[in-house]
């Protein structure tokens, strides 16, 4: 088989595994790199946070004068609602020149290419410098306890000897309409804060008008959440990131990003440009919250009304939450 006809099977096979985090079943993924790895002859170590929950890793042995790289991505996916999918996400569908499936961006890919570099310098016996080992994480999607913060606190040893590590975010950009390429890295992560909020209310009958039920009261919160004030907060990295940027922008193009907090007081249309979802991200603290109804149906007055799991801004809970105590305003 031709090494990219070789690739995309890899890829399929990976896709056709759910891994749907939660539950994760990551141990399903695991078994499958590791039989790839071994028809190569290529040793992989496996182990289990919790039952299923397993990450792999495995190494090329550069000649140690080098520090190592180390490359990595997440076995799991998250959730995907086959109502809204016209092919089965776990199916491994080609059609029209793209392969679909749940995973192919977030981050199966990935994965089966770092997989494909390995076997393809194994079998050319490239000389090696540097030990190139393969990491493969569960749970990436809902907080990396059974996966990443694992192999972190239990398998150090598998990370010895590295200098470098590459995974799901950074990259050099080649094609964003600036004048050289941007190579960017990751140097933190914006965290959500998940809250459940439970709305009670007096007991009635369902034919009479009753402002104060619980559905209602909980819809004035969640109001309350989505008018909330989400002010521009411009940390130094951040400030930082974009004034490098700036210094690659075509000429005149980049005025305003040295300042960003002076530049979003005055609105100077030049921050247009950091106003795509991803970039304004970056800017302010509290996203528009996400909101994840946990149960669903007709609610009986007076009794608690559907929770609410809400992703926010970890930063900025405590205002939040502050104008949510004032329970009487709901
Ligand atoms: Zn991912």
């Amino acid at each position: 088989m031709q090494p990219l006809d070789e690739t995309v099977d890899l890829l399929r096979r990976y896709l056709m595994i759910d891994t749907t985090n939660p539950p994760g079943n990551e141990i399903a993924g695991a078994r499958f790199l590791a039989d790839v790895l071994a028809r190569d002859g290529i040793d992989s170590e496996t182990i289990e946070a919790a039952p299923g929950r397993a990450s792999l890793r495995a190494r090329l042995p550069g000649d140690g004068s080098l520090g190592g790289i180390v490359l990595h991505h997440h076995i799991d996916v998250v959730y995907a609602d086959r109502r809204y999918w016209t092919v089965d996400p776990f199916g491994g569908v080609i059609a029209d020149g793209y392969l679909y499936g749940r995973g192919a961006i977030d981050m199966k890919s990935t994965g089966i290419l770092h997989l494909a570099a390995l076997l393809a310098l194994k079998r050319a016996h490239v000389p090696l410098k540097r030990d190139l080992v393969l990491l493969a994480t569960a749970d990436e999607e809902a907080g990396s306890e059974f996966g990443a913060q694992f192999v972190a606190n239990r398998r150090r040893d598998w990370l010895a000897g590295a200098e470098y590590a590459i995974s799901e975010l950074g990259g050099i950009q080649t094609h964003s309409g600036l004048t050289a390429p941007l190579a960017a890295i990751v140097i933190s992560e914006k965290t959500g804060l998940p809250l459940t909020l439970t709305a009670r209310g007096e007991p009635g009958h369902g034919s009479m008008p009753w402002p104060d039920t619980a559905p209602n009261r909980l819809v004035r919160a969640l109001h309350r959440l989505l008018e909330a004030e989400r002010p521009v907060r411009v940390l130094p990295e951040v400030q930082e990131f974009f004034s490098r940027m700036a210094g690659l922008m075509p000429s005149g193009l980049g005025t305003g990003y040295d300042d960003l907090a002076l530049g979003s007081r005055i609105a100077t249309p030049v921050l247009v440009w950091a106003s795509t979802p991803e970039r304004e991200a970056a800017l302010r603290r509290l996203p528009p919250p996400a909101l994840v109804p946990m149960a669903t149906g007709v609610q009986t007055l007076g009794s608690p009304a559907d929770q609410v799991w809400l992703p926010l801004g970890r930063a900025e809970p405590r205002r939040l939450l502050a104008a949510l105590a004032h329970a009487n305003a709901w």
